[in-house]
């Protein structure tokens, strides 16, 4: 998961502290939610969820070994044999396709939407980066423990807890590990490409325990170039200079006022190059954007302020400058524009499944996960945490290993009450 945006969105549903499963009071009159005091209480559940508490050990165990196989984005297919052999082992339908996703259809038994849950098994850290997982009383220290590798070892506990407990639900469960997720969403982008139709909801399991995201942030990743003739720096007096530019350009673009809170935006110039030697005026020099929002209106015209003030700032040093897109994620709209999504049945139900565990249950029209791709194309999407933790992306990333447990016991609720409990056996 990427930085999160200063977006907020809080909608304080009653908070249940209670580690029991209670249903919130007022959740049965709530329009949309699919969690019901039937469902909470089916007998099936209860053991899946019992089973969970007593492998949870086992569970922490995977979570380590899966950490610690390197796995930088397009380096995942270690992490994806895993996933398969233990996917195949529970009886799903197992396939990998030719971007590396691994898919595990678990059948339902008729009648009720695909559920997709898709973890991402990418990290962003190089692979001869030392992933060893140090224990430090509950915490567990080292790159990638916290993103996303929670999120696959959960994934593959529910998957073993649904079987355990022989719960049947109505509608097909879709596990996905997905791939490239760090490098723009990618494969989850690309199983959305080719499997049209198919889902009818999706949980991206990606960030850390908090608020439920439904929404997405838009991201633009562009590099700036600036480019002239270059001069020895002895005939370098008054000749047209890249690196003013792009230095007049950088402090214009930082004087821009952006709106803050609530639709607001943000943007960080990341990476800075060029030039080669001590003595001439370089040829080119370029430097990087990051701008986000979930405003599409605000993402465009910002984008356009920008590219006018790096314009402004080449013809006023009498150089050339051209943009190259990198990256770019459409904005999934402010809370204002998705009103609709927060009432609908999948952001309701996850408010009361979360509450119901005494978990964290804001909701944020916002995202940084897979799930921006379902947000993209209209499906019904939430983005929920893996466990506690901080520092992703980061040599000195942590988290918090019991915290991990009730995450895995709400995406088996998820999963049951959004696809439907089938009639018994
Ligand atoms: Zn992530």
């Amino acid at each position: 998961m990427r930085k999160p945006t200063r977006v907020v969105v809080s909608c304080p549903i009653l908070l249940v502290s209670s580690l029991t499963l209670a249903l919130p009071a007022g959740a049965q009159q709530r329009q949309g939610s699919l969690f019901t005091a039937q469902i909470r209480d089916q007998r099936s559940v209860k053991d899946a969820l019992t089973w969970l508490d007593g492998h949870f050990p086992e569970q922490v165990r995977e979570w380590i070994h899966i950490t610690e196989i390197p796995a930088k984005s397009t380096f995942e297919a270690q992490r994806t044999a895993y996933v398969k052999a233990q996917m195949e082992a529970e009886g799903l339908e197992v396939s990998v396709d030719s971007i590396g996703n691994v898919v595990g259809i678990r059948r339902g038994t008729g009648g009720g939407p695909t559920v997709v849950f898709a973890a991402h098994m990418d990290t962003v850290h190089p692979m001869d980066t030392d992933v060893t997982v140090k224990q430090d009383g509950d915490t567990l220290r080292a790159p990638g423990i916290f993103d996303n590798s929670a999120s696959v070892a959960n994934m593959l506990s529910t998957i073993r807890a649904l079987n355990r407990g022989h719960v049947r639900t109505r509608g097909d469960l879709v596990f996905i590990g997905t791939v490239q997720e760090e490098l723009g969403l990618n494969g989850m982008r690309y199983w959305f490409a080719h499997n049209p139709g198919v889902a009818d909801m999706l949980v991206a399991m990606d960030g850390g325990l908090g608020r439920i995201g439904y929404g997405a942030l838009g991201i633009r990743w562009s590099r700036y170039w600036f480019r002239g003739e270059g001069a020895h720096t002895n005939y370098s007096a008054g000749k047209p200079h890249p690196v003013r530019a792009l230095a007049d350009a950088v402090r214009s673009i930082y004087e821009l006022r952006v709106p803050e809170g609530r639709g607001g935006a943000v943007y960080n110039v990341g990476m800075i190059g060029g030039g080669r030697v001590f003595n001439a005026i370089p040829q080119d020099v370029y430097f990087t954007m990051d701008l986000r929002s979930v405003n599409a209106q605000l993402l465009d015209s910002l984008d356009a302020e920008i590219t006018a003030r790096v314009s402004a700032a080449a013809q006023g040093n009498r150089v050339r400058w051209d943009m190259e897109r990198v990256q770019e994620i459409p904005a999934g709209g402010t809370a204002d524009q998705l009103t609709d999504r927060l009432a609908g049945p999948l952001v309701q139900t996850a408010i009361d499944v979360y509450g119901s565990l005494g978990l964290p249950n804001g909701t944020i029209a916002s995202g940084s996960t897979d799930g921006n791709i379902g947000v993209g194309l209209g499906i019904p999407t939430i983005s929920v945490g893996r466990s506690r933790g901080a520092n992703q992306h980061t040599l000195t990333e942590w988290a918090d290993r019991p915290s991990a447990l009730p995450a895995t016991k709400a995406i088996v609720l998820l999963a049951v009450s959004l696809a439907g409990i089938g009639p018994a056996a």
